[in-house]
C-alpha cells in the first residue's frame, strides 16, 4: 500500500493512476471530505498526528506527500519506519524560499535577485539593494500568491511591514518576464531521470488558469536548460519522484522561481498528453519500477476550473477536452477540477482552447 500526506486533488489523481498498477492507497487529511476519500483509506487526522503517521507507516510500503507543507518532522517520523519519497530533507529546502533560492543560484539557475529580511531596518536596506519595484515574501507558509506583498515604492514599506513583519521574509525584484513557465521532471531511486516538456502557464490572482504544454514557440536552448536545471537539483537532493520548477522567461533567459517537490497542477496535461502521466510516474519513481517515457503526445492545453463548476456536457462537446472534476464542494477561489484538451497542431488547439474558455469562468 502507498500512504499519502494530504487526501486532496493530488492523491486523487494518484490513486487514480496507481490502480491500473495494482496499487492501494491511504492517506492522512484531516477532512472527512477530501477529494481522495472514496479512493484510499482515509485516516481522518492532523499531518503531526501520532498515531496516524505510525499507523501509515506501519501499515504502507512506501509514504509520499501530495503538497510541501507536510511538516518535515512528521515526514520524518515516517521514514524511520518505512522509505519516504522525496526524503525529508527536501522539505527543509522547498519549505523555506530562501534556501530553495540558494540551491538554484549554487546550481547555475539565476533567479530574481533576492535578500532575506527579519527586521524593519533590514527590510529597508534590502529593498534599496534589489531595487524597486520588489516583491516581499514570507519564506515560509507562503503558496499560490498569499504572504506577499509589492513594494513599489519606499512609502510602501511600513504597509509592507504591518502586513508580513515579525515573519523571516525574502525580498525580491520584481522581474518583468516574457511568461511563466515550468518544468516537470522525474527521477528515481536508481538515479534514472526524465523530464517533460516545458509548460507554458497563465496565472491570475495568484493561482494557475491555463497551461500550454509543450510551451509555445520555446527555443530547444530554453528547453535543454530547464532539463539540466531539473537533472541537477535532482541529483543534488538525490530525490526520487516528480520535480516540479517554476521559472520565468525573460527573452533567452530562465529565472527561477520556486519548486515544488510533488506532482504538479502545470502537469496534469500529461495524463491525457504525454506518454506517461506525471501521476504514473511518480508512483513508478516511488516504488521502484522503471520510469516511463516523458514525450508529448502532440499539442496540450490545461484550463483550471476554480470557483465555480461549468455545465460538464457543454465541457464534453469540445472535441479532445477530457473533464476531471475533483468531488469538491464549488467555493470561490477553490480548484474544483480541470480540463485537458489535446490537438494535433497548435491551431487546432487554439481553435479549442478558445471554445472552452467561452464556457468557463
Ligand atoms: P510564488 O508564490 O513565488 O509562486 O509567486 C506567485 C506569483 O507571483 C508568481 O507566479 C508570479 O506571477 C508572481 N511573482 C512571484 N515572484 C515574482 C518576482 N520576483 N517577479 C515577478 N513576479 C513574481
Amino acid at each position: 500500500m502507498i500512504g499519502v500526506l494530504g487526501g486532496g486533488q493530488l492523491a486523487r489523481m494518484l490513486a487514480l493512476a496507481g490502480y491500473p498498477l495494482g496499487e492501494r492507497f491511504a492517506a492522512v487529511d484531516p477532512s472527512p471530505e477530501c477529494g481522495v476519500r472514496d479512493l484510499a483509506r482515509l485516516i481522518v487526522a492532523a499531518y503531526d498526528d501520532p498515531d496516524a503517521l505510525d499507523w501509515i507507516a506501519e501499515h504502507c510500503d512506501v509514504v509520499t506527500y501530495e503538497f510541501e507543507r507536510v511538516p518535515a518532522a512528521s515526514a520524518r517520523r515516517i521514514a524511520e519506519r518505512t522509505p519516504v519519497h522525496p526524503h525529508p530533507g527536501v522539505l527543509d529546502v522547498a519549505q523555506d524560499r530562501l534556501i530553495e533560492k540558494e540551491l538554484f543560484t549554487r546550481l547555475g539557475l539565476a533567479t530574481p535577485a533576492f535578500v532575506a529580511v527579519s527586521t524593519r531596518a533590514e527590510l529597508e536596506v534590502a529593498a534599496a539593494s534589489v531595487g524597486l519595484p520588489a516583491v516581499v515574501k514570507t519564506r515560509r507558509e507562503g503558496y499560490d500568491g498569499k504572504g506577499q506583498f509589492v513594494v513599489r515604492a519606499r512609502a510602501d514599506l511600513d504597509r509592507c511591514w504591518d502586513e508580513l513583519g515579525g515573519k523571516d521574509l525574502i525580498v525580491e525584484a520584481l522581474v518583468d518576464f516574457d511568461r511563466e513557465l515550468s518544468v516537470l521532471a522525474v527521477r528515481s531511486a536508481a538515479g534514472e531521470a526524465a523530464v517533460y516538456p516545458v509548460v507554458e502557464n497563465l496565472h491570475h490572482r495568484g493561482i494557475l488558469r491555463v497551461a500550454r504544454a509543450p510551451a509555445p514557440a520555446l527555443a530547444p536552448e530554453l528547453q535543454s536548460a530547464a532539463e539540466s536545471y531539473a537533472r541537477s537539483i535532482m541529483a543534488e537532493l538525490d530525490y526520487v519522484g516528480v520535480l516540479a520548477i517554476e521559472l520565468f522567461q525573460l527573452g533567452d533567459r530562465l529565472l527561477g522561481n520556486e519548486m515544488a517537490p510533488r506532482v504538479h497542477n502545470s502537469g496534469h496535461w500529461t495524463i491525457e498528453g504525454a506518454v506517461t502521466s506525471q501521476f504514473a510516474n511518480h508512483l513508478r519513481a516511488i516504488t521502484g519500477r522503471p520510469l516511463g517515457s516523458t514525450r508529448a503526445l502532440g499539442h496540450s492545453a490545461l484550463v483550471n476550473l476554480i470557483g465555480t463548476l461549468p455545465d460538464p456536457d457543454e465541457i464534453l462537446r469540445v472535441e479532445g477536452a477530457h473533464l476531471h472534476l475533483y468531488d469538491k464542494e464549488p467555493r470561490p477561489g477553490r480548484k474544483l477540477g480541470h480540463v485537458t484538451l489535446v490537438a494535433d497542431d497548435p491551431d487546432e488547439l487554439q481553435e479549442r482552447l478558445g471554445r472552452l474558455r467561452g464556457l468557463v469562468d
